[in-house]
């Protein structure tokens, strides 16, 4: 699809926060298009957690029953592509996508979530979204009073301890090799009962995506039924980077209070450009984000008496 009409805002990133945006635009009256590769980084799960009238729905069923409700919005549009190049400045911006199509908006709304670097664990993919995970907001509940592992080091593993400890006492930290946990935390832990081996991992035992035990490279295995880990996670696209966008040591777009970026029409909103990952606080970013740039359009409008 090449547009012919300046657009007024290009979504890029069809998640609950770009839908959430294209829903309150299309209500604004706004000329919008979503671009989406259709990606999800939350594809492995089966189940969505924790989204009011939407818990436990599939992240399909949720993108699709979305997209039917903002189809009621005609000034919305949708296209599944991949945005890979992006040119032009506040007021008018050409995306070039993966099928060759150009596309012009006044601004651009980055919603393109996050991704996991590859999981070095062997197992770990194979139990990742159905035994494994990596936020007990989202997936706690359903491993409540179960034994579990936790793979993390140092600071993430103290932050773990105590949040997991909410839904089970039963668990277990593996450092995965060396860490700089100090004596103080180790005793902190012992404290507390908890475990925690050093040796590297040597792979997951697991039956149909549900995790038996934790296989040690210096020969134990801990039984257990879940898993939380820290991944390692860089941002869904390097287009905000390439257009210079500001970026946190995390690999997150910087925003300020309304989602603008450091470069003037360019927005950013869910987990790209928070700390926050979850499906709601992505959607209610979406929504509070383009809110803030029809409100900039609406002004900009105005003062050029339009
Ligand atoms: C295993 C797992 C389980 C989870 N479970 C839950 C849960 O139970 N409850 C909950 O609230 N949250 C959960 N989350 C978190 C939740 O999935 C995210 O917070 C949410 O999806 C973020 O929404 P988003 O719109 O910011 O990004 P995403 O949903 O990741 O959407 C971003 C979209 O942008 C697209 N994209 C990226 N770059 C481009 C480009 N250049 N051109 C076109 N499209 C592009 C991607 O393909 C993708 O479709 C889970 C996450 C994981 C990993």
């Amino acid at each position: 699809m090449t547009t012919k009409q300046l657009l007024d805002v290009a979504i890029i990133g069809g998640g609950p926060a770009g839908l959430n945006a294209a829903l309150v635009l299309g209500r604004a009256r706004k000329h919008v298009i979503v671009i989406d590769e259709g990606r999800p980084r939350n594809a492995v799960t089966h189940a969505t957690h924790g989204f009011l009238t939407r818990d436990g729905i599939s992240p399909g069923d949720f993108r699709q029953i979305a997209r039917e409700e903002i189809s009621r919005y005609p000034s919305v549009s949708f296209t599944q592509d991949t945005a890979v190049a992006i040119t032009g400045s506040d007021g008018y911006f050409i995306i070039k996508t993966a099928q060759g199509n150009s596309i012009s908006s006044k601004k651009v709304l980055f919603a393109v979530g996050m991704k996991d670097r590859p999981l070095d664990i062997p197992g770990l993919v194979e139990v990742y979204g159905k035994s494994a995970f990596v936020c007990p907001y989202c997936d706690g509940w359903e491993l409540r009073d179960q034994p579990l592992v936790i793979i993390a080091k140092g600071a993430d593993a103290m932050h773990l301890a105590p949040l997991i400890s909410g839904w089970t006492s039963q668990f277990t930290i593996c450092t995965n090799g060396p860490d700089e946990l100090t004596e103080a935390q180790r005793e902190e832990l012992q404290r507390h009962h908890v475990p925690v081996f050093d040796s590297p991992i040597r792979f997951i035992d697991a039956s149909e995506g549900i995790v038996r035990q934790v296989v040690l490279e210096d020969g134990a295995a801990i039984p257990c039924r879940g898993i939380f880990f820290k991944p390692t996670l860089v941002t869904g696209s390097d287009l905000p980077q390439a257009m210079g966008c500001s970026m946190t040591e995390m690999g997150a777009v910087v925003v300020d209070d309304f989602g603008k970026t450091s470069v003037p029409g360019v927005y950013s909103a869910g987990d790209a450009a928070s700390r926050l990952h979850q499906a709601v606080a992505a959607a209610s970013m979406g929504a509070l984000v383009a809110a803030a740039m029809n409100n900039e359009m609406n002004l900009e409008a105005w003062r050029r008496n339009e």
